[in-house]
């Protein structure tokens, strides 16, 4: 189907609000689909505000983030019910009649087409004829760059899209297809255009991150060596990395690091060996131990964010136990608490030991618990001590931001200090965040 130019459209006045739902994937391309919006002429405005296209970005991990694309359509239509409402993204790749259903709904496009609106949609009425277009998931294998654009100080950049693991309880393979990326010379190429801008800080995305380079004789690694040569970044953050594909070269590597930051998120999903198995997770917990432990060898600084899911069909009260003991025993800094969602089409619907949704609730607030109890531990230890932390905001006389290794910090400041790298010591522990004095 023709492009066409941007001076095609016109859209003189023409309002567009955005929303995305789900992960920071979602949001980086959120962001690049405002990009082309914008330079055709669009204005962006706030999603509860009347606008004439509104795009959502979906997701369809859980239960609840369907109900959450549902409820954006309802308020995409309660702000213009002549808007034309576009449902984009993983809900639509998987769901395309539920979404195309849905009142209001005028266009449904999946994770491939969400990049072509303007080859579909010219004029942007919503009186268009029942028609939708979606991709077939064996036609996802193009890759399509993405980084965020609205913080200044930070930006999400997605260097890998898609997933070749078959986790049991997982859906995301299905709406976004086989593990793809591009090369490291052209991804460097997008990281430099990021280091023309303010950003400060960048955090690399991917559906499995670390599975950059798939199919080709390049890898995760070689992406960070080259990445951590980049110039005006001053840091760069990995977002998620699977335990399996984080190699000790790697880490030894990051530790020494110009730019890369002590900050890792992994998920571990369950401590028993058994449940790990039923959700076909491919390492056991010995492995992820080992990683941890590795990590604080060389960078006792650290922060380290765990994924974990509760409620999993098979996970009894003993596997849990054992997942409570296996976490508390790390020297990790806070966790990431899921409750299992049944999905349609993946394997773990065979499993018949369902667990109630009461159990997951307890289970889930137990961890809660416990990560709570981590991040304490975590932030006490650098009470007391300096460390260097990019300001993002400015709230009410207060300025916050983070350490290079996760701790949120809130200081008095005024708001010059806004994308800037101050060294503060550390004061208070205030459970969620810690008082900083510049
Ligand atoms: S690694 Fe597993 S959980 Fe993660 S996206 Fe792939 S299939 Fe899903």
């Amino acid at each position: 189907m023709a492009k066409f130019p941007p001076e095609f459209y016109n859209v003189m006045n023409k309002r567009i609000a955005l929303k995305t739902i789900g992960c920071k994937l979602n949001f980086a391309e959120t962001s690049t689909i405002s990009r082309e919006f914008t330079s055709r002429g669009f204005d962006i405005v706030d999603f509860n505000s009347k606008a004439d296209v509104y795009i959502i970005n979906t997701c369809t991990v859980t239960a609840n983030a369907d109900k959450d694309c549902r409820k954006a359509v309802h308020q995409a239509n309660r702000n213009n019910p002549n808007a034309f409402v576009a449902m984009v993204g993983c809900f639509s790749q998987l769901k395309p009649e539920e979404a195309n259903s849905l009142e209001g709904v005028s266009a449904v496009l999946g994770n491939d087409e969400k990049y072509n609106v303007f080859e579909y949609y010219q004029d942007f009425t919503n009186n268009i004829d029942e028609f939708e277009y979606h991709s077939h998931i064996d036609e996802l294998d193009e890759f399509h760059y993405s980084y965020s654009a609205k913080e200044r100080t930070r930006t999400f950049l997605k260097v890998q899209d898609g997933c070749d693991y078959e986790c049991t309880y997982c859906t995301i393979p299905l709406a976004r297809g086989k593990s793809r990326s591009d090369n490291v010379a052209n991804t460097m190429q997008q990281a430099r255009e990021i280091a023309k801008t303010s950003t400060r800080e960048i955090v690399l995305t991917g559906v499995n991150t670390g599975d950059f380079g798939k199919g080709t004789n390049e890898s995760f690694f070689d992406l960070i060596k080259e990445l951590d040569k980049l110039k005006d970044i001053d840091r760069i953050r990995i977002s998620s990395i699977e335990p399996n594909l984080l190699t000790a070269e790697m880490i030894d590597f990051i530790a020494e690091s110009r730019l890369f930051v002590p900050h890792f998120h992994i998920p571990l999903q369950s401590g028993s060996n058994r449940v790990l198995k039923d959700m076909r997770r491919r390492y056991r917990r010995e492995l992820f131990a080992e990683r941890v432990d590795k990590i604080k060898a060389v960078m006792p600084d650290c922060c380290i964010g765990v994924d974990v899911i509760v409620g999993f069909p098979t996970e009894t009260e003993k596997d849990f136990q054992e997942t409570y003991d296996f976490l508390n025993s790390l020297d990790i800094s806070y966790l990431h608490v899921f409750s299992y969602s049944s999905r349609d089409n993946t394997k773990a619907l065979d499993f018949k030991n369902i667990v109630s949704h009461p159990q997951r609730k307890e289970r889930s607030k137990i961890l809660h618990e416990l990560s709570d109890s981590k991040q304490k531990t975590f932030y006490n230890k650098f009470i007391g001590q300096k460390r260097k932390v990019l300001f993002e905001s400015y709230v009410d006389g207060k300025i916050q931001g983070h350490t290079d290794n996760y701790i949120k910090v809130i200081s008095s400041g005024n708001k010059e200090l806004k994308n800037t790298i101050v060294t503060v010591k550390l004061i208070e522990n205030n459970k969620s965040f810690t008082v900083g004095q510049i």
